[in-house]
């Protein structure tokens, strides 16, 4: 005997985020990023240059590496329009995600900030800016160069 299906998804869950991140070894990152300066690594074996950065190369698993700036230049590669949120943005207005690509060659995604809609579009020129969140923490958003 089958069960009878449900047509509607229901859900009761509340989700509250709580998470302390380390940040010792993308110190370098989070202290350019309070300075307004995007920086990632590269890796000292191969070249390649990481977005996250990464202390081990996802190439060639190297593990020596140094800090290069990548922005504040950029283009977008993609974007979506987030109009339901997901619950830990439940209290923000719709929004705008990108993924953008630096002339170095990493791409990241991040919100897009400071234009409408109808505006974004591929190959359109950004600038990563740095911000701050209410608790203090950086972070970065993509805005119109
Ligand atoms: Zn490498």
């Amino acid at each position: 005997m089958q069960a009878k299906e449900d047509p509607a998804l229901h859900s009761r869950r509340s989700l509250t985020l709580r998470f302390d991140i380390p940040t010792s070894k993308t110190k370098e990152f989070w202290e350019a990023l309070k300075q307004g300066r995007f920086v990632t690594t590269r890796c000292a074996k191969c070249g390649h240059v990481s977005f996250p950065p990464q202390s081990d190369c996802p190439k060639c698993m190297g593990g020596e590496f140094s800090w290069t700036d990548l922005g504040p230049d950029a283009k977008v590669v993609t974007f979506t329009h987030v109009q339901i949120t997901p619950a830990s943005f439940v209290d923000n207005d719709p929004y705008i995600i990108a993924i953008c690509e630096f002339a170095g060659g990493p791409k990241v995604l991040a919100w897009l900030e400071g234009v409408d809609l109808p505006k974004v579009k591929p190959g359109m020129p950004v600038k990563v800016a740095a911000r701050a969140s209410a608790e203090g923490n950086p972070y970065y958003v993509f805005v119109p160069a």
